[in-house]
């Protein structure tokens, strides 16, 4: 479809080159002949005259001769032979000064009577010319024009004859006066212009001719009759007339002539060529039967109209192909502007999209900081609760201790009452002594009530959770002591286990008391009831961590218990001896400091509980 349009197209491009340079082809060929026609005329116009005027020169010339009385004499006849040489002499010197070819008189008879070549051997003096028809025409209208070859010396020439009349006017014929002209020069001047010229007689026959080969041919054939008359008056002097082979031809010559003349009979001449094709113009001259033609040749307008023509077609060509690249560009840019748009489009669905997902991104990122802020508030409230259940778990344990706690403060508050009381008594008996050692004991008991609760006030204040380096045989002691009173009346004994040099963890050190106290608390409720409760506490340090272990000689952790042992509520006590909450919380501390908590069984019998804590060297 494609291929078969733009094959129409070229075409069509070929078509409009091809009109463009034919219509060129004929604008140029008319104005070239239109010119050729202009410059055609006016040279007819130019030779025409010259030729009227090289032969008017002489027109006179005949008739002047029935003025010379010796003439008129030589004519009647009643001359002697000095007349006539004298007659023969004025022609001679006549003719020579005319410039003319030869000057002779003709009797009536139609005999050369006097001749200006009276000298030469070929003269024809005495010779009868009465055939020739310029002789019959001078003898019948008194003038007598011809073109004619001479019978003696075959020169070709022009004759102008006039009659000679005695005094007795027009009936006293004497003879006729010839004066023969040669156009010759005339002849050579047209040569030496463009265009070649020839000068035909009224049979057709090419008389004058600035190309030689052209002479004496024939422009038209003769017919018989003519031939016939040739013979008789010699005009030709019998030549054998040959056509010249000039042929009209079809073609458009606005208004003029167009021939070709073949090559054959043509011979190049310096200046012009011969053959071809030639536009003709012809003029018949006046007075002479004559037909003058200007032959201009068309090989320079058609080579001009050929060249104008090629010009066209490329300059139509030409037009052509930039209206090709116009529209290809006006192709190229309309494709440009297209994808121009289609980017643009692009880009601002791709801008939509954008904004879309900023704002989508935005609305999550909002929505996100959000849940952020929502999240750090749950912490926190989390982290409250937390806090509060340590705090809590604390209390708690608290609670379990103060029925020890209160025996543990009774005891010494009754001794306090009875060496109060005595040390009064012994005051008034007089024993200061007796009354001092009770006051030391008093002030010992005190001291004694005084470190209890201050442990438990220690025990039970809120603590920060802030790490801080703890010895870890610090926090033994001080759980220990707090658990010295449930020690005592289960009479368990505590066996310490490790390395000499003592750990320091990282750690709230209340914190991990709280763990410890759970720990050692769940120990001694294990091995309830039995008489001799021990618990083993050894610890080692691998790896920046202190692993610190448990171990009581109870039942053991039951399947039960190992699998809910760290979630809450999770206990085996009777209600209001355990919450199950011990630990979880427990656990939870641990974690806080980067430890952990394991509780498993000891293989000969007991739990044991493995505390793992970051050693605080460790930390640097
Ligand atoms: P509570 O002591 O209030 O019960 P805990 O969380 O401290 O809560 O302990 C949970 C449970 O784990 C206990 O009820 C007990 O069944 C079990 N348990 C804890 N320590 C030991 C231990 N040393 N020997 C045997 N069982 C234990």
């Amino acid at each position: 479809m494609f291929r078969s349009r733009s094959l129409v197209l070229l075409l069509c491009c070929a078509a409009v080159v091809g009109l463009s340079g034919f219509a060129a082809y004929r604008i140029a060929q008319k104005q070239g002949i239109e010119d050729l026609q202009a410059t055609g005329l006016h040279r007819l116009d130019l030779y025409a005259a010259s030729l009227e005027r090289e032969i008017g020169k002489y027109a006179f010339l005949p008739g002047t001769l029935d003025l010379e009385q010796d003439v008129i004499d030589l004519l009647s006849g009643a001359a002697d032979g000095q007349v006539a040489e004298r007659v023969n002499i004025h022609l001679e010197k006549l003719n020579e000064r005319a410039g003319t070819m030869s000057i002779y008189v003709i009797d009536a008879g139609g005999r050369v009577a006097a001749t200006s070549n009276w000298r030469r051997t070929d003269s024809f003096l005495g010779e009868d010319l009465s055939f020739r028809p310029y002789f019959r025409d001078a003898i019948a209208n008194g003038s007598g024009r011809f073109f004619g070859i001479g019978t003696t010396q075959g020169d070709p020439g022009y004759y102008l004859a006039a009659r000679l009349a005695g005094g007795g006017g027009e009936q006293d014929i004497r003879g006729v006066a010839v004066v023969k002209v040669s156009l010759e020069q005339l002849e050579k001047s047209w040569s030496t212009v463009e265009a070649p010229v020839l000068v035909a007689d009224e049979n057709g026959v090419v008389i004058l001719s600035a190309v030689a080969g052209w002479k004496f041919t024939l422009l038209r054939p003769l017919d018989e009759r003519t031939r016939a008359a040739f013979d008789y008056t010699r005009q030709y002097n019998r030549r054998a007339l040959q056509p010249l082979g000039m042929r009209e031809i079809e073609g458009d010559g606005h208004g003029a002539q167009l021939v070709r003349i073949a090559g054959e009979a043509a011979e190049t001449v310096s200046v012009y060529p011969v053959s071809g094709r030639f536009l003709a113009q012809s003029r018949a001259l006046p007075d002479m039967q004559w037909t003058l033609t200007v032959l201009s040749q068309l090989e320079q307008v058609d080579s001009l109209a050929q060249s104008r023509a090629a010009l066209a077609a490329i300059a139509a060509a030409c037009l052509l192909l930039l209206a090709a690249v116009v529209a290809e560009r006006r192709r190229h840019l309309r494709h440009r502007l297209a994808a121009r748009e289609t980017l643009q489009k692009a880009y601002d669905e791709l801008e939509h999209k954008v904004e879309a997902r900023t704002a989508d991104l935005s609305a999550a990122n909002q929505k996100l900081q959000d849940e952020i802020v929502e999240r750090i508030r749950a912490e926190r409230t989390l982290r409250a609760a937390q806090e509060e259940l340590i705090q809590a778990g604390k209390l708690a344990v608290i609670g379990q201790l103060s029925t020890g706690i209160a025996h543990e403060l009774n005891q010494p508050l009754a001794a306090l009452r009875t060496l109060s009381a005595n040390a009064g008594r012994f005051l008034e008996r007089g024993d200061a002594e007796t009354a001092r050692l009770n006051l030391v004991r008093i002030a010992e008991l005190a001291e004694r009530m005084g470190r209890i609760t201050g442990q438990l006030h220690s025990f039970a204040r809120k603590s920060s959770g802030r790490s801080s380096p703890v010895r870890l045989g610090q926090a033994l002691d001080n759980v220990l002591a707090l658990l010295e009173a449930r020690l005592r009346r289960s009479a368990a004994s505590v066996e310490r286990k490790g390395p000499p040099r003592e750990p320091v963890v990282m750690c709230d050190p209340n914190r991990l008391e709280q763990v410890l106290v759970n720990l050692v608390g769940n120990a001694l409720d294990a091995m309830a009831g039995q008489p001799q409760p021990r618990i083993e506490l050894s610890w080692d340090c691998a790896d920046g961590v202190v692993h610190l272990q448990i171990r009581d000689h109870g039942p053991g952790l039951s399947d039960e218990a190992r699998s809910h042992l760290f979630e809450p509520f999770f206990t085996t006590k009777p209600e209001g001896d355990g919450l199950g909450l011990g630990l979880t919380i427990s656990a939870g501390i641990v974690r806080d400091f980067g430890g952990s908590l394991q509780g498993t069984n000891h293989p000969d019998g007991g739990a044991v509980f493995t505390l793992e804590l970051p050693l605080a060297d460790h930390h640097g």
